[in-house]
C-alpha cells in the first residue's frame, strides 16, 4: 500500500513537469477571444443572479443556456436528469471527448448584498414560501461555461475532438422524494453517447482571491454518509431504572466510543476523516426511561477505503456497545444520502496543472488541503477520471476572513474573477486533446 502511494506521487511529480503543447497561434487566438467575451459572461451572471431557481427547478435557467448553444449551432439535448442540458460540439478533427460541468442550482436564502442585481425571487420549498439565491455561486459556473462554449465552437475547425458541455441541475441537492443532480444525469447516460474520456469542473470560491486556483491532487472533497442509529431498550419508571434496559446511557457510551474510530482506527496521517453525531432523540418526561433513542449522523472521508473501514467500525461499536447493556442497535448506514469522494485523479491532475499555470500564472495554482464537505459532481468523476479545481471570487486585499460564507445571505463575488474560469476550462480543452491521448 505504501509503496504503491509512493510510486502515485513520483508519477504524480514526473508527469508535472511535462508541460502542455499548444501552438502559439492558438494560444493567441484563445487569449483574444477571451478577454472579449469578459462582458458577456459578467451579462449572462447577473441575470441569472437576478434569476434563481431551486434545485430541479432551473427552468428559465436551462432554457436560456439551450438557447445559447443552439445558437452556437451545437447538438443540445434538455430534460437531461430532470432540467439539466447537454450540448455537444463536435471538432472538424477526430480525439478524445471532453466534458466539461457547470451546476445551474440557487440555495433557499434571503439576499443581503447591496449589488443592483440582487434577487427579489419568492418560491415555494418544502412546503413553505422561501427566498430565493445564489448563494454559491452556481450563476457564475453557468455564465462561464456558456463563454467557454462560444469561444471552442469558435475553434471548431481546430477541435481534435468532441466537448460536451453538461449543464447539471440540483447540486446541493434536490428536493424532498426527488431524484436529481449529479447522480440522476449520470444514470441517464450524460456521460455516454458519445462516451466521455475526461471531465472537468470548476467552483468559484468567495474565500480565494480573484486570480488564483486552488485544487488537491486525489481527494479533494470528501465523500458523505448519512448514518441512522436506533437504540432499542426496556422502558421503565426513572425512579426504578433496575426495571429498564436503558437506551439512553446506551446511546451516550455508543457516542464516546464513536469518537475511538478517528483516534485509534483511521490512519490520520493519510487522510482526514470525520465522524459526527448531529442529532439524538429520546423521552419526553424526567421520570420516564424510554423504550428508544435515535440518532443521526454524518460519515466524511476521503478514501473508499476510509469509509469502508469507519462504516464497518461504527456498525460493530453500535451492535456490540448495545448488545453489551443488553439493548439493541439498528445501524442504517448509509441512510440518507451516500456522495461518493470527489477525487481528483492523479495522472489526469498531473497531466493538466500545466493548463492552470498557464491560465493563472504559476505562483497563483495554490496545492491546498481537501475539504470535508462535498460535491456531487464525484458521481461524475466516478465514473470517467475528473479534474475538480477552485477560481478566486475574493475582491483583491481582501481578508478571506471577513468575507461571507458561501451559502449565507452576504454572499458575494467579485466578478473580475470570472475570466479566469473561462480561460482555465479553454485550455484544458485543447491542451488536453494535444497530450491527453
Ligand atoms: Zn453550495
Ligand atoms: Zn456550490
Amino acid at each position: 500500500m505504501k509503496k504503491m502511494y509512493l510510486l502515485l506521487v513520483l508519477s504524480f511529480l514526473l508527469n508535472h513537469t511535462i508541460s502542455n503543447a499548444q501552438s502559439n497561434e492558438i494560444q493567441n487566438e484563445i487569449q483574444t477571444k477571451v478577454k472579449g467575451i469578459e462582458q458577456k459572461v459578467i451579462d449572462w451572471r447577473r441575470d441569472i443572479h437576478q434569476n434563481p431557481e431551486l434545485g430541479n427547478r432551473e427552468v428559465r435557467t436551462a432554457a436560456m443556456v439551450a438557447k445559447h448553444l443552439e445558437s452556437l449551432g451545437m447538438e443540445v439535448i434538455t430534460n437531461v436528469g430532470i432540467t439539466g442540458v447537454i450540448g455537444v460540439l463536435k471538432g472538424s478533427l477526430p480525439g478524445p471527448v471532453i466534458a466539461l460541468r457547470a451546476d445551474m442550482d440557487a440555495l433557499p436564502v434571503l439576499e443581503r448584498t447591496p449589488v443592483p442585481f440582487a434577487s427579489k425571487v419568492k418560491t415555494v420549498y418544502d412546503g413553505k414560501e422561501t427566498s430565493v439565491m445564489h448563494a454559491c455561486g452556481h450563476d457564475s459556473h453557468v455564465a462561464i461555461l456558456m463563454g467557454v462554449a462560444e469561444i471552442l465552437s469558435g475553434m471548431q475547425k481546430d477541435l481534435k475532438g468532441t466537448v460536451k458541455f453538461i449543464f447539471q441541475p440540483a447540486e446541493e441537492g434536490a428536493p424532498k422524494g426527488e431524484e436529481g443532480g449529479a447522480e440522476l444525469m449520470v444514470k441517464e447516460g450524460a456521460l455516454k453517447n458519445p462516451n466521455v474520456d475526461v471531465i472537468f469542473g470548476l467552483h468559484i470560491n468567495a474565500q480565494v482571491e480573484v486570480g488564483k486556483i486552488t485544487y488537491r491532487p486525489g481527494g479533494m472533497f470528501a465523500g458523505v454518509g448519512d448514518l441512522k442509529i436506533t437504540v432499542k431498550g426496556k422502558s421503565s419508571h426513572g425512579a426504578e431504572p433496575w426495571f429498564s434496559v436503558d437506551p439512553i446511557v446506551t446511546s451516550a457510551q455508543i457516542i464516546n466510543n464513536l469518537q475511538t474510530i478517528m483516534s485509534r482506527n483511521v490512519e490520520i496521517t493519510r487522510n482526514a476523516a470525520v465522524v459526527t453525531i448531529g442529532s439524538i432523540h429520546g423521552g419526553n418526561r424526567s421520570n420516564i426511561i424510554p423504550e428508544q433513542v435515535e440518532m443521526l449522523g454524518t460519515v466524511r472521508t476521503l478514501s473508499d477505503a476510509d469509509e469502508k473501514l469507519i462504516f464497518n467500525r461504527i456498525r460493530q461499536i453500535a451492535t456490540k456497545t448495545a448488545e453489551a447493556n443488553g439493548a439493541e442497535a439498528i445501524v442504517e448506514l448509509p441512510y440518507s444520502s451516500h456522495y461518493p469522494v470527489t477525487y481528483n485523479n492523479l495522472d489526469l491532475t498531473a497531466k493538466m496543472l500545466p493548463s492552470l499555470e498557464k491560465s493563472a500564472g504559476m505562483s497563483n495554482v495554490i496545492l491546498v488541503p481537501a475539504e470535508t464537505g462535498a460535491e456531487d459532481f464525484s458521481f461524475f468523476a466516478n465514473e470517467v477520471p475528473g479534474f475538480y479545481f477552485y477560481i478566486g471570487g475574493l475582491p483583491k486585499g481582501q481578508d478571506p476572513k471577513t468575507s461571507a460564507p458561501h451559502h449565507t445571505p452576504d454572499f458575494f463575488l467579485d466578478e473580475s474573477g470570472f475570466i479566469l474560469g473561462v480561460n482555465a476550462m479553454v485550455n484544458l480543452v485543447a491542451d488536453y486533446m494535444e497530450i491527453g491521448k
